[in-house]
């Protein structure tokens, strides 16, 4: 009987915590990918630049297993339903996969355990995509932190290079299911079109490592790493960047922190998911101007830099950090729009949109986060710019009308909206 490895966020078949389980058991791995249709029917553009990700790492994953005379299980369809096809189809005594922490898929993976155990099939789960998981760095209290410098530093002294190797093992004939070269789903079959959006390539060069501090809040060098949306679908593994971030300055580890922090915040408190980890900036009164949205989202706000960083992220998919939290900033505070919604145009447009990532940062710059910056800290787009921008190398890439007459006017005057949304939190706080 073979066992079944699930892939799912974790895109490789090397160095994989549920593969290098299952190898250790002496049966043969069968490998397996499920294009949910819970989920792919939630996508709303149909040439989603991810799908197209997902298909060709698939691919590639597909051809490796062919070259030692294995095959990839692709299936199209509910995420439950295809396991019990699968598990009927197929002579498995377990299905392995890793972990994943948010709660759609927690939900979605009690469900497949319990379909498993009615067949007698063990369903196991494994800690892959995180160094340490929600229970692993707590307060003295054995309380969760909720503020990122403290949990930073327990990070730290708990983690033991050696303990978080990269896992090592050779996939071949013998250790693989020997079944005959099987054909992926095409992404037509699936329902998408091929994407023309490139992905950014990976940097993890030591001349970037180690001047990371210093460059990394000019949008204009490309001086970060570009993994996010590799650790997204784990086409690389935790265990090789943070092999690599120990080579760099110590502010690359810590924002592989930082990525752990906001996963074990939403594991922890998965009402953020929804609400605000401060409960009083749920009465925010927000102004919500959809007209006002749509010139956000179309990079037409009369501010350069945010302008920039909105049709950057259309255009690629992709939107540099010191942006993203100018242009949440503007959302937020200048428009006074809820933080919801700026959340959800980010998870539909960016590569590396991870549940955790995105609303642990929307709910940072909206001042209602754990570790909240405090909502008095309004952003100025204008004194952003001069200082992360200052000879507008990044703007006139994505805005080439800038300083002419076809770039519209401020929509706001940022002086107006700063003493506006300091009064509209102060009246939510009070209220509490
Ligand atoms: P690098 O600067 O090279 O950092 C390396 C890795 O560290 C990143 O790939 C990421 O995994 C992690 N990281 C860095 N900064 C953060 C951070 N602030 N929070 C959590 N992890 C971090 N990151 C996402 O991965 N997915 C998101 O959906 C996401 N949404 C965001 C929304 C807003 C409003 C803001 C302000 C930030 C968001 N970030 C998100 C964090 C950050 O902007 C990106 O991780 C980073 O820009 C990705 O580029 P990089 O891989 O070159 O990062």
């Amino acid at each position: 009987k073979y066992i079944l490895i699930w892939l799912r966020r974790d895109l490789r078949l090397h160095d994989n915590a549920a593969i290098n389980h299952a190898l250790q058991s002496g049966n043969q791995v069968l490998f397996y990918f499920n294009f949910d249709t819970e989920i792919l029917e939630q996508l709303e553009n149909k040439s989603d630049a991810r799908l197209n990700f997902i298909h060709n790492e698939l691919s590639k994953i597909n051809q490796k297993l062919a070259d030692i005379g294995s095959t990839l299980l692709v299936k199209h369809g509910p995420a439950l339903e295809c396991l019990s096809q699968i598990i009927n189809e197929h002579p498995i005594a377990k299905v392995y996969a890793n972990e994943d922490y948010e709660p759609f898929a927690i939900s979605r993976d009690q469900k497949c355990a319990e379909i498993c155990s009615s067949q007698a099939v063990e369903f196991q789960l494994f800690k892959d995509q995180v160094i340490f998981e929600k229970e692993e760095i707590l307060k003295k209290d054995g309380k969760p932190y909720t503020v990122y410098t403290p949990y930073m530093k327990k990070w730290r002294s708990a983690f033991q290079s050696s303990e978080h190797l990269p896992y090592s093992y050779e996939l071949n004939s013998s250790n693989t299911a020997q079944i005959s070269f099987n054909k992926i789903p095409s992404l037509k079959d699936i329902g998408f079109r091929e994407s023309s959006i490139l992905l950014p390539t990976i940097n993890l060069s030591e001349e970037m490592l180690s001047n990371y501090d210093a460059r990394r809040n000019f949008p204009a060098q490309n001086a970060t790493s570009n993994l996010g949306v590799y650790l997204r679908f784990g086409t690389i593994s935790i265990r090789e960047a943070v092999q690599k971030a120990l080579l760099g300055d110590d502010q690359f580890l810590n924002e592989l922190i930082w990525r752990e922090f906001f996963m074990q915040i939403l594991a922890n408190f998965p009402r953020v998911e929804r609400e605000c980890f401060k409960s009083a900036y749920n009465n925010i009164q927000w102004v919500n101007n959809e007209e006002e949205f749509e010139l956000w989202t179309n990079g037409q706000t009369g501010f350069p830099i945010v302008d920039a960083g909105m049709r950057e992220l259309k255009a690629t998919g992709n939107m540099h950090n010191r942006v993203r939290m100018i242009v949440a900033s503007f959302l937020v505070k200048d428009l006074l729009i809820d933080w919801r919604w700026g959340e959800a145009w980010f998870a539909n447009h960016l590569l590396d949109y991870d549940q955790a990532a995105n609303n642990g940062n929307w709910q940072w710059v909206a001042g209602c986060g754990c570790d909240a910056a405090p909502y008095f800290r309004v952003f100025n787009p204008i004194e952003q710019q001069k200082k992360f921008d200052p000879d507008f190398t990044y703007i006139k890439k994505w805005v080439p009308e800038f300083e002419t007459d076809a770039y519209p006017k401020p929509m706001i005057d940022h002086k107006f909206a700063r003493i506006r949304v300091l009064e509209v939190y102060k009246k939510a706080l009070d209220r509490f």
